[in-house]
Order: C-alpha cells, then structure tokens, then sequence
C-alpha cells in the first residue's frame, strides 16, 4: 500500500488506481524556449521518483509528460505579458516565425532530454509536443464550446470560469484571486477566465475561431486525454503550476467530459536560491551544466535532493551541494569495497525501504537507510549489495552500475584491499598492490568516486 500526499483534499491518502495494477501519470514538461534549471528537474525528479515507486510496487505505469514547444508568437506583445517562445526567439535573434519556433523547440528538447538522462530520470513512456496536438485542442476547445463553456473577445476564445461552480478546488484557492488580478484584460467576463484559443493575424494555425495559437492550459488537457484517457490516476508538477495552470486543466478537461480528471495531484515544493523561488524570469538560475562545470556529478545533485522530502522547501548553496558530493563520493566508495558478487537482498531491509517509501515517497529516511545498512556489520557484503541494487531501482543513484568492467575475482579483491588501505593511509602497501594489479593485466586509477579499473 503507497501513500500520498493528495493537494485535492491536501491529506495523505491511500493510492488505489482506477485500473488493476496499472497506473497512468501525466506530468507537465518543460517550456523549451531554454535550458531548463536545476529547479525544473527537481519537479521532473519527484515524478521520476513516482513513477519508480509505484512500479516497485507492482506496478506497470504509462507515463506522459508534455513538451511545450508552441508560443503566441506576438511580437508586439509587453515584456511582462510575452510568451516564453517569442522570449527564446528575441533572445537568439532568430525572426519570429513558426519555422523558427520549432528549430528552437528541437534544440531545447533535445538538451532536455539529455538532462533528465543525466539525472538518471526515466524518460517518460510519452513525450508528446504541443505543436503535433493542434487539432486536439481544437477539437475540446470545440467541445467547451458547445457545452456553453467559452465566449470569444477581440483576442480570443476565452473559458468562463463563471459557469464552472467547482472552478478552483485544487489546493483551495478558490478565494485567493490576487494573482488574476494583474495584467486584466478588460475584455474578460471574470478575472479568472483564462484563453483557449489566441487569434494572431499574421501567422499561426487555422482554426474555426480565426488564425492563431491554442492558450497555455488547454495542451495539458488534449495531450493528457489522448495519451492516458479523460480520467487517469495520478498529475504531478511544482506547486506553482497549482492555483492557476493545475485548476485550468481540470475545469476544461472535467467540464469538456463532464467526468472526473486525475484522481491524485502530487506537487513538489520549490528549490529557493537566495530567499526566493529559482526561476528563469528572476534570472537567478543555474543549469545542471554550470553544476557540472562546477565538477559536481549530476547524480551527487540528485542525491542531494533525495536527501530532502519533495514536499519540503530546499535552499540552494554551493557549500549544501558540495557537502551532499562529498557524501555521494563516500557512499560510492562504500558500495565499491563491498565487492562485485550481487547476493541475496535482505528482506528486513526491504521491507523498511518499502516502507518509508510508501510513505509518501519519504526518500530522506531511504537515502538514511543506505548508510544504516552499509554500517550493518550483521549483513555480507554480497547481500548488501544485493539489496543496494533493489534500492536503487527506486533512488537512481547509480549504485547498480558501479564496476561494469569485467574484473577477474582475484583482481577485485586486490583492488578492494588497495582501498582498505589507502583508507588507513598505507600508502606504500597500496603502491605494492597497485603492482600487483599491473602484473594481472589492470590499470587502477584513483578517482574522486572511488578507484577506476581498465584492463591494460
Ligand atoms: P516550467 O517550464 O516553468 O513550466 O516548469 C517546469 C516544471 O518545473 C513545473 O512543474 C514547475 O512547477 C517546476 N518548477 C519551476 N521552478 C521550480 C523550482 N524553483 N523548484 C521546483 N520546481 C520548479
Ligand atoms: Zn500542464
């Protein structure tokens, strides 16, 4: 049994999935107008983490995140009210035309990708683009439209947040109508109403309305239908997506279906930088590249972030993320001296791991679990190892592929006694092993993670 925290209802509550044994996530993707942040992928790892649990537990996911690689592409449009692929555009000096939105959008997905890669994240069974889903949205637009859900202003095809009584039940935010209150169009009905369908005189996508480009939430609602069906399990992203892009989705796809949408919303909780939220529009961001010019592994960033539960707000800094690599460091060192033989997992410690990650994904107590294990002299090393590899199908640490090299037995445990005692600072017995190791035919380097082996 896997518990999570519900934002609908904001309680923990028992997962039970609408079909036997299999469950579907849909979780919202990056806007690739640039490289994503390292705050971004802490939204992705969350979904990730998800996702693996829920198929430690049995289960088979089908996982859907979107990419949003289509703008409005009005380049007359205030700065505060543009749209982040127009942003892209300008920034790169490329003409702003659907041609050169998609090159960008190839580009930055393409980087995307090779993060999550990275960061060891799945990647997800779907990864639709907005810009092949155009009739999609048109077609629930349409399906809003007939329902008596929509007007049309001078800009656009708007949904009318006024004939929804549920609208805003996500999270309770229902009263809080401050966010809406900025950049009001006076066109609207009601402050909270937000666009479908954006007409654009000049270029776009033909549609019944007039030329233009689908609004920011409809996407989530025609890929999420198409991909997993109008009622599915389980809907992730960072709690800022919640008041506004989270309550958009349900009111179009619910209201269009006239049926329920996703049953759980699991949010994580932002990653800050100097007091406030990272975010691209704060311009205090960091990319996992300038983390790896930094020489932090990608995978000590996540270990870093497994170490704070994804509900709890973590504060960067260098000095927190240099003392997380430190302990990675460490921890694979540990796994290497345990030797290459894979054991027999051991289920009292499988069963506390299932444990604390049915508890809403409580990866802190995991990751506390490692180490509790690897100072358990009452376990062999070859079922300690056995049981990390389980762990790690959940955590990703990378603790399963440690040692792919094809060493023989009598070298392995050369090179496991040279840690011994380089670890008691033996230096000239580790030389004379070192030797040893040449003479067999393996070249043993000394890294920051631990010894690397090459066959000479
Ligand atoms: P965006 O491309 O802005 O829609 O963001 C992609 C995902 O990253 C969304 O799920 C956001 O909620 C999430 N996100 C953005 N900034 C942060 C942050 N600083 N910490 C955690 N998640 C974030
Ligand atoms: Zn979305």
């Amino acid at each position: 049994m896997i518990k999570l925290t519900n934002t609908l209802g904001g309680k923990k509550e028992e997962f039970k999935p609408i079909k036997e044994n299999h469950v579907g996530i849909y979780s919202c993707g990056p806007t690739v107008y640039d490289y994503i942040h390292i705050g971004n992928l802490r939204a992705f790892l969350t979904s990730d983490i998800l996702r693996r649990a829920l198929e430690h537990n049995g289960f088979e996911v089908t996982q859907v995140m979107n990419i949003t690689d289509v703008g409005q592409l009005n380049p007359d449009s205030s700065s505060e009210e543009e749209d982040k692929m127009t942003k892209g555009l300008k920034r790169e000096n490329k003409p702003i035309t659907i041609e050169a939105m998609n090159e960008l959008a190839h580009f930055y997905t393409e980087a995307f990708k090779q993060n999550l890669k990275e960061l060891n994240i799945k990647s997800p069974t779907h990864l639709p683009k907005a810009s092949e889903h155009i009739n999609e949205n048109i077609e629930l637009i349409k399906k809003l439209e007939e329902k008596g859900f929509t007007y049309t202003t001078s800009d656009g095809v708007y949904f009318d947040t006024s004939k929804d009584a549920q609208y805003g039940k996500l999270g309770g935010i229902a009263a809080d109508d401050s966010h809406a209150r900025i950049n009001e169009n006076s066109e609207k009905k009601n402050f909270r109403d937000f666009a479908l369908w954006k007409f654009n005189k000049n270029l776009g996508y033909p549609s019944l309305w007039g030329q233009g480009f689908p609004g920011w939430h409809i996407e989530c609602s025609a890929m999420s239908q198409k991909y997993l069906g109008q009622h599915f399990d389980i809907h992730t992203g960072g709690i800022d997506l919640a008041p506004i892009h989270h309550n958009n989705e349900i009111a179009q796809s619910e209201n269009a279906c006239g049926c329920e949408f996703a049953n759980y919303w699991i949010h994580n909780a932002f990653l800050n930088i100097e007091g406030g939220k990272m975010a691209k529009s704060a311009g205090n961001f960091l990319s996992l590249q300038t983390l790896k010019e930094k020489n932090i592994n990608p995978l000590a960033y996540r270990y870093w972030l497994l170490t704070a539960h994804y509900r709890t707000q973590v504060d960067f800094s260098w000095e927190a993320l240099g003392a997380a690599q430190t302990a990675y460091k460490r921890l694979i060192e540990n796994v290497i001296v345990l030797g290459l033989e894979i054991g027999t997992p051991n289920s009292e410690y499988l069963n506390r791991f299932k444990n604390v990650i049915n508890d809403d994904l409580d990866t802190p107590k995991a990751v506390a679990l490692i180490w509790e294990l690897l100072k358990d002299t009452s376990v062999l090393s070859q079922d300690k190892r056995a049981t990390l590899v389980e762990f790690d199908k959940v955590l990703g640490l990378g603790l399963d592929t440690i040692h792919k090299v094809e060493i023989p037995h009598d070298v392995q445990q050369l090179i496991e006694e040279r840690e011994k005692v380089r670890k008691s600072k033996d230096y000239q017995k580790s030389d004379e092993l070192r030797d040893k190791i040449k003479n067999l035919g393996f070249e043993v380097k000394d890294t920051d993670e631990g010894p690397r082996v090459k066959k000479l």
